[in-house]
């Protein structure tokens, strides 16, 4: 955008919002020019708007300039969704950081999208109810990005991702006009069309969600075993045993270290893979699902098997496995977090073959994953300083989304395919589909202004969509 072009556009979001509610200073935009996958470049103008009417203005504006509009959370996605690739005005939700309602009684609440995800459940704490998606990065990221990319969590195996939990939408269109929609409408599911929508479809304004009351009881177990491949095959006899966790998590012995070094959490160094199971429900229930529990991962190789003794253990333990990632920083510069899934059945060769892949690159893997969901978390780690192991990195990344494909699985759980993923799409979704769904779009943003380059693969404008996939882009850096 040329500058007088830039500072028009400028001028005409501060008449309508105000001056302090636009950025235009490259070393404010700079902090709006990434997300936790990728840096990529400064958009025209970054505003913060205070209410729907203030969005609504600015997909107006911003329709009138042809400038795209990228929503934005806490900007922690891994996968590109947030990162302004095509420039244009970036709208963050920081200062739309409120709960409208919280309905005790009806177990639902009305929130603004920049609200944190962990404040709501500690709000809904005191009337003995709370969220149930709790990604990891719960602490710090938004409700509205979860929403925009259907995000999950550690239990999401019993509680369903997002889009099980969102009742319904206040949204702006791609021509500002202010929408709603209702779950318990009739018609259309459009408030399940939304959600995942990675900021393609409309920009969220406010999200009805449900709340669910806590459980009476809740016990955390940590079982170690040789390796990740037989706590992989423990956790599908689990569940094939008829028994539902709350949370069936494994961590391998280069993420258990780091972890451990980091949180003293108790977790065993000399594991070759740790099991984390939550279990809830009526306190008499307990024992006996411990005891259930405790038998099928012994009868399947466990080497030890730990009971979490109150809430501050477990409170712990949930703290390290949530802080996994975060903990890899004391031994990688940087890594590459993959995101794929496999039924829960093939874990045990996904797992190998990723490990082969890892080898065949001469790449550090460590994995720490939803394996009660068959969600996995390769993280690939690198020194992004090095070009060569940029490219194995990508390459990597690549197969190993292949190989998942072929064991029946998918390109993503639960991150969301944004800009990292795009150009594999095809991999997954015929032409015919990916155009389907360009139609889809196109209702609700005819001009495609909202999160260009997202989602759908280069070359897929107007309905016309590339066959054959094509390499994952590289981004410029990894967390
Ligand atoms: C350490 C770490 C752990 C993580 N663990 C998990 C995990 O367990 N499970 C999981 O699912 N993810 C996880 N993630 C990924 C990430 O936290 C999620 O994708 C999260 O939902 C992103 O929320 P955000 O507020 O940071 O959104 P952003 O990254 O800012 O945005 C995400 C997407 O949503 C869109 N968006 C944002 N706000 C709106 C809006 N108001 N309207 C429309 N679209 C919007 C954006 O355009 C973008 O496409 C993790 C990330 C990190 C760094």
């Amino acid at each position: 955008m040329e500058s007088a072009t830039r500072e028009r556009f400028a001028e005409r979001l501060i008449d309508a919002i105000g001056a302090d509610a636009v950025l235009t200073a490259p070393e404010d935009l700079a902090v709006y020019s990434f997300d936790a996958y990728s840096e990529e470049r400064l958009p025209s103008a970054a505003v913060l708007p205070k209410d729907a009417r203030d969005v609504s203005a600015i997909v107006r504006i911003a329709n009138e300039c042809g400038e795209p509009i990228v929503p934005r959370g806490a900007g922690t996605g891994l996968c590109g969704g947030a990162a302004p690739v095509r420039g244009g005005v970036v709208v963050s939700f920081a200062r739309m950081n409120r709960i409208l309602s919280l309905d005790a009684a009806n177990r639902r609440a009305r929130v603004q999208p920049g609200l944190i995800n962990l404040d709501l459940s500690k709000a809904a704490l005191p009337h003995g109810l709370f969220f149930g998606p709790d990604p990891s990065s719960q602490k710090i990221s938004t409700l509205g990005g979860n929403t925009g990319t259907n995000a999950g969590g550690p239990h999401a195996l019993s509680y369903g991702s997002m889009t099980n939990h969102v009742l319904g939408l206040e949204y702006v269109d791609g021509s500002g006009e202010i929408l709603h929609t209702a779950l318990d409408d009739f018609g259309y599911d459009l408030t399940g069309s939304l959600v995942g929508s990675e900021g393609t479809l409309g920009i969220i304004t406010a999200i009805d969600l449900r709340l669910m009351r806590l459980p009476p009881a809740i016990r955390v177990f940590l079982a170690a075993f040789a390796d990740v491949e037989t706590a992989s095959a423990a956790v599908s006899a689990i569940v094939a045993a008829g028994i539902v966790p709350t949370a069936l998590e494994i961590m391998d012995k280069l993420i258990v270290q780091a972890v451990e070094a980091h949180y003293h959490a108790g977790f065993p160094l000399d594991a070759g893979a740790v099991l984390l199971v939550e279990i809830a429900g009526q306190p008499d229930d307990m024992q006996a699902g411990e005891r259930a529990i405790g038998e099928i991962a012994r009868a399947h190789g466990a080497l030890s098997w730990r009971s979490a003794t109150d809430a501050d253990e477990r409170d712990a333990l949930w703290a390290a496995r949530k802080g996994a990632a975060g903990a890899l920083g004391r031994i990688a510069p940087n890594y590459y977090i993959q995101d794929a899934t496999v039924p829960r059945t093939r874990l045990p060769q996904a797992v190998h073959r990723i490990d082969e892949i890892a080898r065949a690159y001469k790449l550090l893997v460590g994995n720490v994953f939803h394996a009660g969901d068959g969600n996995l978390h390769p993280l690939l780690i690198f020194d992004r300083r090095e070009r060569r192991q940029v490219e194995a990195v990508i390459a990597a990344g690549t197969e190993i989304l292949t190989a998942c494909i072929a064991l029946g699985g998918t390109i993503s759980g639960e991150h969301g395919i944004g800009y990292e993923k795009r150009e594999t799409l095809p991999l997954v979704f015929s032409s015919d589909d990916l155009a389907t769904m360009g139609r889809v779009r196109d209702v609700f943003d005819p001009k495609r202004l909202f999160n260009p380059d997202k989602i759908f693969p280069s070359g897929a404008v107007c309905g016309e969509v590339r066959a054959q996939p094509q390499p994952a882009a590289g981004a410029g850096a990894w967390l």
